[in-house]
């Protein structure tokens, strides 16, 4: 009897024990994970965010499941005992007074687990929690990708780590044109919709390392960490050819290249400046800021040079 009473505790606390074990382990490496992104998810593009997102998810779902496990444990247990008591009562067998205190035994130690396992499962929701509302905050609710606050705390880092460690970065700005027209004549659910597609595209021609975000009503900026001015005017050229292709909207664009002991809005304000360039020669353009002035992105990618970039961007 004996024997099967611990055979029988063992093959429920097995569980147990391995889920502690498991989601011990889980919310070490998600502490972990987590400070560390927190340090450096300025600079993440919202794939990364998105991963986060759907790890949180899994590890609200991987806690409940060991809260019910836990909770079907205990019941089980406090039965069995019950159960046991029960039958010394009614004295039916000399030997079961043995077995409760066997019993007795062996649930306080499970009990030390299950405490042990309630706080496990409190941290991870604390954890979870926390990872999802940094990046609720830090995405734009309509499109999906980074929002304005995402985009000034990655600039900022930017600026900082070109300052202290020369490491360039490009941006791009677009801005879709006449997008007041269309919200008139289609609706406004036809112009959020217009923004979705613009965004998808943006963010589906953008590098993993790029952070995309959603500047303002319509208009988007993309930061390119370590691409050079050429680099990021194929980008932008490509942003706004695949628009106009695919979307029956088009979009200006305006590029700049960070520079020494230049500050995020003197970069903001440049682009901008490039980005009104381009409005003003017509819209469906690119202009680029080259420090000393503005031109059109046409007089740096001339077709030979546009090949090799690209290809340098494809191989990169
Ligand atoms: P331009 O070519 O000079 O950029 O002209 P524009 O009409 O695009 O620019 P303007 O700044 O005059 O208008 C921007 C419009 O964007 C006005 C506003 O109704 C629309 N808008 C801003 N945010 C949203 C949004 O979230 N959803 C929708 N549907 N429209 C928006
Ligand atoms: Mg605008
Ligand atoms: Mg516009």
């Amino acid at each position: 009897m004996s024997v099967l009473l611990s055979f029988d505790i063992t093959l429920v606390s097995l569980p147990t024990t391995f889920s502690l074990a498991v989601v011990a382990v889980i919310g070490y490496l998600v502490g972990r994970w987590q400070k560390v992104e927190v340090v450096q998810s300025d600079l993440q593009s919202r794939r990364e965010i998105k991963r986060a997102q759907m790890i949180a998810k899994e590890l609200e779902t991987i806690a409940r499941e060991v809260r019910k496990s836990l909770a079907r444990h205990h019941t089980s247990v406090n039965r069995f005992k019950t159960r046991i008591s029960d039958l010394a009562k009614r004295g039916q067998d000399i030997g079961l007074q043995e077995v409760c205190r066997e019993a007795e035994d062996i649930l306080g130690p499970t009990m030390v687990l299950a405490t042990d396992l309630a706080k496990a499962y409190d941290q991870i929701r604390r954890q979870s929690h926390g990872l999802l509302s940094f990046v609720e905050v830090r995405t734009d609710q309509l499109t999906g990708i980074c929002n304005r606050k995402s985009l000034d705390d990655s600039l900022e880092q930017l600026v900082a780590l070109h300052n202290r460690y020369d490491l360039r970065f490009s941006l791009a700005m677009f801005d879709i044109d006449y997008f007041k027209k269309i919200n008139d004549e289609q609706g406004h659910v036809a112009g959020d919709q217009i923004l979705r597609n613009v965004a998808q595209t943006i963010d589906g021609t953008a590098r993993d390392t790029d952070v995309v975000t959603r500047y303002g009503g319509e208009e988007f900026v993309v930061l390119m960490p370590q691409t050079e001015l050429t680099g990021a005017c194929v980008f932008a050229e490509r942003v706004r050819q695949l628009v106009q292709r695919k979307l029956k909207v088009s979009v200006s664009g305006g590029v700049a290249i960070v520079t020494q002991a230049e500050t995020a809005q003197m970069l903001l304000e440049r682009v901008d400046a490039a980005l009104y360039q381009a409005k003003t020669a017509g819209r469906n353009r690119v202009f680029v800021h080259v420090g000393h002035g503005i031109e059109a992105v046409e007089s740096i990618l001339d077709p030979v040079a546009d090949d090799a970039a690209i290809e340098a961007e494809q191989s990169a």
